[in-house]
């Protein structure tokens, strides 16, 4: 029987059998055949201590049972209220910087994107209102960065096969170059330049490019772009959807840096992973400039289940997960593991570039085939399937991002998995 649903990133014409998955615990998805997967990815990069963790579960059934819903403009309730607290409490902070300091919340990584963007605009131009500024609207990128699917955020991503089908809707921008190892004075010299135009702000994925290719580069280079940002008056963007809650070695990438960014996107491992709920973070004057009795400042944006209270449930367990156990150190462990193990890997012909942040890591195999468009990524998948792993290539890099509780012997699957698809494929 075929079924309706239509897919994401999903190629639908290669008609391959979907596994139907029943159940997950810990790092382990249970299927409909009996079969499991171990998880190495976290489902897209969402769970953090595990599926299905006891203490979110319960915390999303007591909600559902007592406040399931809220409009929330100009209502409240308490769980978005604490986790607002918490976010601010776990934010990166420096002395004579401007803290993050007030929370709004949206349901997606996209969603969190837009929503920078949108305060960014919103700021120069409520500034222009008054006379303070000229209005700004530039966005500056850096090359190879992906922020969601939505117009705004496929905008200031990297342009390609992807999205090539919506150009007509997506906005100019202006791309800096990726700060490769010995590239980062180029970069930076370009940044300087593009700030020197007075754009209103830069969004940059801090340490790790995610969906553009798993490109790594340094705290050092982080906190000279935070710098020049901050010489310019140019609105630093955090894009923390992928490196929040602890992917990097720290809760947030941008704290390795010292570096606290004007505006803070955060989504994914948010909720632990369990339900959507996204939150852009601002800074006072972000938040003052939109702070009027004039009804032609107000921040005009919304979605109907904006701080979902379920949602908001599920965060608020999250941060006790966070504030109660010792999840930078079973972070570090891991990533130490994973170090080893990928070491060991890089040693084969097959492969090349490994590169690691925190419990993020990737390599590339050696192969002509490594397009994006070569159908090795789904390739690739089906061989990890069949040994039963859930993994998703991006071209001919493989990367791992698993949830916390992987184990040791979880973690021996994936790596004879990599070292037999080195052999098959490299
Ligand atoms: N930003 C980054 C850095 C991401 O990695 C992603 C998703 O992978 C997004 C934004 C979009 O998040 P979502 O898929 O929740 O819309």
């Amino acid at each position: 029987m075929t079924s309706p649903v239509w897919h994401p990133f999903f190629q639908h014409g290669l008609n391959e059998a979907i596994p139907h998955v029943v159940r997950a615990e810990g790092a382990l998805l249970h299927l409909a055949d009996g079969s499991t997967l171990i998880d190495a990815i976290s489902s897209w990069w969402v769970t953090t201590h595990g599926h299905c963790h006891p203490r979110i579960a319960a915390a999303i059934a007591q909600q559902a049972g007592t406040l399931d819903q809220l409009i929330f403009a100009g209502y409240t309730h308490e769980p978005a209220e604490e986790v607002a607290r918490g976010l601010i409490a776990l934010a990166p902070r420096a002395d004579n910087q401007p803290k993050l300091a007030h929370v709004f919340y949206s349901d997606s990584g996209s969603t969190a994107v837009e929503v920078a963007l949108k305060m960014a605009l919103g700021y120069w131009h409520n500034l222009a209102l008054d006379g303070l500024a000229q209005p700004r609207s530039r966005i500056l990128v850096l090359e190879h960065s992906y922020h969601g699917d939505t117009i705004g955020a496929m905008s200031v991503g990297e342009r390609g096969v992807y999205n090539a089908a919506w150009t007509p809707l997506l906005f100019d921008v202006d791309t800096i170059p990726f700060p490769a190892p010995g590239r980062e004075q180029a970069c930076l010299d370009a940044l300087e330049a593009a700030c020197a135009r007075h754009p209103a702000g830069f969004v940059v994925e801090p340490l790790i490019l995610g969906a553009g290719g798993m490109f790594v580069y340094s705290a050092d280079v982080l906190r000279e772009m935070a710098a020049i940002c901050r010489r310019h008056g140019v609105l630093l963007i955090a894009d923390e959807v992928m490196t929040g809650w602890g992917r990097t070695g720290a809760i947030f990438a941008c704290e390795q840096a010292g570096v606290v960014p004007d505006i803070m996107a955060v989504a994914k491992g948010i909720t632990g992973g369990a339900i959507p709920l996204a939150a852009t973070l601002a800074t006072a004057p972000i938040f003052e400039a939109h702070r009027s009795s004039d009804r032609a400042r107000l921040f005009y944006h919304s979605s109907s289940y904006t701080a979902n209270p379920i949602a908001c449930a599920a965060a608020v367990a999250n941060l006790a997960i966070w504030r109660e156990e010792d999840v930078l150190g079973r972070i570090k462990q891991l990533a130490q593991t994973m170090a080893d193990r990928l070491a060991t890997l890089a040693c084969s012909p097959a492969f090349a570039n490994p590169r690691q942040a925190g419990t993020i890591v990737a390599i590339d195999l050696v192969t002509p085939d490594a397009g994006y468009l070569s159908d090795l990524a789904p390739r690739l998948r089906l061989f990890f399937q069949d040994r039963g792993l859930l993994l998703r290539p991006l071209g001919n890099t493989i990367y791992l991002m698993p949830p916390y509780c992987l184990d040791a012997q979880q973690l021996d699957r994936i790596f004879a998995a990599l070292h037999a698809a080195g052999e098959k494929f490299g």
